[in-house]
């Protein structure tokens, strides 16, 4: 199928909010999928602000729709997640899982009221990760769309150039991923003179570890990882590997939209329509 040749979207119509509504009608018929950005409203240690996971999310989906321009369109972020497991350092905001669920709804309801009918989930924290893998299956089939799907933009692109700046401490919040993430995106939110190396709390950690292998859940909370609410080392973060981290995980994007429209089923039925065919 041939697609009609859409006129390139005015310069920053990339992001819902910074758009006008014509501009919207306009860029409509060109949309490939979506952006959701998700994150949380957390604390990152005295290392990070607290909007880190959302606003990274937002500015990673932006960049990437004005990279792959004029296939995807990048929603407002929704500015909190799930983080209970934070919730005893000053500032942090959590979600009970079925407001999170009703907030999704209501979203890709209101889009898909003006015609879009593929969603993508850009997750930036993951606290969210178990829910989001609930709201797929639960949304993806009970909604009249064509597509849900979530993807943490953490998880793609070039981690190995992480070891470029990994020190010995695991990471995994408030460290170097999260300070170059920064520094790249969003440097307003690197509390430079307070960068400290994560408290971790090694003896927690090593009596952790038998348990993570039998893949045991439960409640955790932060503050007996660390006090100071920081893994890793943040101080060892630049913008080169965030420039990198990020860049190359929206190579990987663009890799996985081509692999969708490439999908025989992208252009075909809702995948909650597509029943097992009976006998002939
Ligand atoms: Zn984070």
């Amino acid at each position: 199928m041939t697609r009609p040749d859409p006129a390139p979207p005015a310069a920053g119509t990339f992001a819902l909010h910074k758009m006008s509504w014509p501009e919207v009608a306009r860029a409509r018929g060109a949309v490939e999928l979506v952006l959701i950005p998700i994150g949380s409203t957390e604390q990152h240690g005295p290392n990070l602000g607290l909007g880190q996971d959302h606003l990274i999310a937002q500015a990673y989906c932006e960049r990437a729709a004005e990279r792959l321009a004029p296939r995807l369109l990048a929603l407002p972020a929704i500015p909190w997640g799930i983080s209970d497991h934070h919730m005893n350092f000053p500032g942090t905001m959590t979600l009970r899982p079925e407001t999170f669920l009703d907030l999704l709804e209501d979203i890709i309801g209101s889009m898909r009221h003006h015609g879009f009918r593929r969603f993508l989930i850009v997750n930036g924290h993951g606290g969210n990760q178990a829910l989001m893998a609930a709201a797929v299956q639960d949304l993806g089939f009970r909604l009249d769309i064509d597509f849900l799907g979530c993807v943490g933009h953490y998880t793609l692109g070039d981690t190995q150039s992480l070891q470029d700046i990994h020190g010995e401490q695991p990471g995994g919040h408030a460290c170097e991923m999260e300070s170059s993430h920064s520094y790249y995106l969003a440097p307003e939110l690197v509390r430079e003179p307070a960068l400290a190396r994560g408290q971790i709390d090694h003896a927690f950690m090593a009596m952790l570890r038998p348990l993570r292998k039998l893949e045991l859940v439960w409640p955790n909370a932060m503050n007996a990882h660390t006090p100071s609410g920081a893994l890793g080392d943040a101080r060892r973060g630049t913008r080169a590997v965030g420039q990198r981290l990020i860049e190359s995980s929206i190579d990987e994007l663009a890799e996985i939209l081509q692999a969708l429209q490439d999908s025989p089923r992208w252009h075909g039925p809702p995948h909650g329509q597509v029943h097992a065919a009976g006998p002939e």
